[in-house]
């Protein structure tokens, strides 16, 4: 199979590149490095069934003639990280719902299968735990930037399920819950690297507003193989699937296990919404999956434990401080830097 990855030098791209090179599958990736990264691929360029571009999806010629000479697209260019979204609302507005549309429209002119990556965040402020597919989304006001990012996702879910209906375009539409996981950079706000990198400097772990708000952290091998189960199984068309799993953790439990696990001596502290993000943030109690479906539909669930992900994240981190260390650079990029990347490249 010659599969396209939109954002393919990004954390999710490039883990599913990696997976299906590894299973005899073509794959030429799409990325214009705003959020990706070279770092990320660099292990793949030696293999002959990698194909790697650096352009934006707005060049449309590029983008219909990558599209062509794929049998499926596995659309993952997206705007991602809760601190980029709050500082650069534009930006993700724009990027999220530009960029669906498109790769849609391109994949339309010869029918091919597109698999759009939406989020967890679409379900807002909803208390239904666990959140089943056909849930209804409970976002908050448009003055809260934070909502931008659910409503953008949102609406490519919506122009994603249109193009089946209206166009028989075949779509499956996934809403990763939170992925974690190696080569994951903690410059967008994501927690685990963030505590992570803070544990292993011996740095205060920072938690944001109480810490009892709780997530479930889904190791990024398992996404990618629900992903790929998926578009397989031809079953998944048309429908909107959760990735992610059910094992929930507190932010302040998961503080203590990235401080065991690492055996840091760093205190850990708590950081008010407010100064955190930006006053009036809202933050989402609960955020649990219904896996009934996925596993229902590919007859796998990710089910990697915490300890096992936050192991493999230590070891990753460790590996680049070492080869940091020989290079004598610094481990992560300030965000500043990156916010300026980004705004240069879009
Ligand atoms: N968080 C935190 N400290 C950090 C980064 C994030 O306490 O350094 C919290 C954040 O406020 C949220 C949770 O961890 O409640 C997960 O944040 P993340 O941005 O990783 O993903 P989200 O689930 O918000 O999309």
């Amino acid at each position: 199979m010659r599969a396209l990855i939109t954002g393919g030098a990004g954390f999710i791209g490039s883990h599913l590149a990696e997976a299906l090179i590894a299973r005899g599958d073509d794959v030429f990736i799409l990325d214009d490095l705003s959020t990706g990264s070279v770092e990320n691929i660099r292990h793949l360029k030696s293999s002959e069934k990698f194909h790697y571009t650096f352009d934006s999806l707005q060049n449309r010629h590029l983008l219909a003639e990558m599209v062509d000479e794929s049998d499926v697209v596995f659309h993952l260019a997206a705007a991602v990280g809760v601190r980029l979204i709050v500082e650069s609302p534009v930006r993700t507005i724009e990027t999220n719902v530009n960029g669906t549309q498109l790769v849609l429209d391109a994949a339309n002119k010869k029918k091919k299968l597109v698999l759009v990556a939406s989020t967890s965040e679409v379900y807002g402020k909803s208390k239904e735990v666990p959140f089943r597919e056909d849930s209804d989304l409970v976002l908050g006001p448009t003055t809260k930037g934070r909502w931008s990012y659910a409503a953008s996702k949102a609406l490519d879910e919506f122009l994603a399920l249109s193009y089946w209906k209206e166009k028989q375009l075949p779509v499956v539409v996934v809403r990763f819950f939170n992925t974690v996981g190696p080569r994951q950079t903690g410059r967008y706000g994501m927690v685990l690297p963030n505590f992570v990198s803070q544990a292993l400097e011996n740095a205060p772990i920072t938690i944001f507003g109480t810490g009892q708000q709780s997530r479930c952290f889904c190791d990024v091998q398992d996404s990618v193989q629900s992903i790929m189960r998926l578009v397989d199984s031809g079953k998944a068309v048309g429908e909107v699937v959760n990735v992610g799993t059910d094992e929930e953790v507190t932010i302040e439990d998961l503080a203590h296990v990235v401080k065991q696990r690492t055996r840091s001596s760093s205190p850990v502290t708590h950081t008010p919404y407010d100064e955190a993000y930006e006053p009036g943030f809202e933050d989402m109690l609960r955020r649990v999956p219904s896996l009934e479906k996925l596993e229902r539909i590919t007859g796998f669930r990710p089910r990697t434990p915490l300890n096992a992900i936050v192991d493999r994240v230590v070891a990753h981190f460790r590996e680049k401080e070492k080869l940091a260390a020989s290079n004598g650079d610094s481990l992560e990029e300030p965000v500043a830097a990156v916010q300026t990347r980004a705004q240069e490249a879009s």
